[in-house]
């Protein structure tokens, strides 16, 4: 039997890759903060993003992020997320 990956929509691409490639964004709602999940297991609404610049530049212009969250991301989110992104690729 094929094991089942769970996918998530790239905010960037759109396009669905497994939930394990991706950056997990999350919004919790009783402290009303926005962070980068690196466990995955935070609670609160997700999105997820490609750890590719060019994903990311797509999510800024698109405002995919905010979209997916229905918060504003602050300019230090997308800081934190470009320097997560250059850490994974290296
Ligand atoms: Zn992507």
């Amino acid at each position: 039997m094929p094991r089942r990956i769970p996918l998530r929509k790239c905010v960037g691409c759109n396009e669905r890759k497994a939930k394990f490639d991706l950056i997990r964004i999350v919004y919790n709602s009783a402290e009303d903060t926005i962070s980068i999940d690196k466990t995955g297991k935070a609670n609160g609404r997700g999105a997820y993003i490609c750890p590719d610049p060019a994903c990311l530049n797509k999510a800024v212009k698109s405002k995919n992020i905010e979209r997916s969250l229905k918060k504003s991301v602050s300019e230090k989110i997308y800081e934190d997320l470009k320097k997560e992104i250059d850490e994974m690729i290296g």
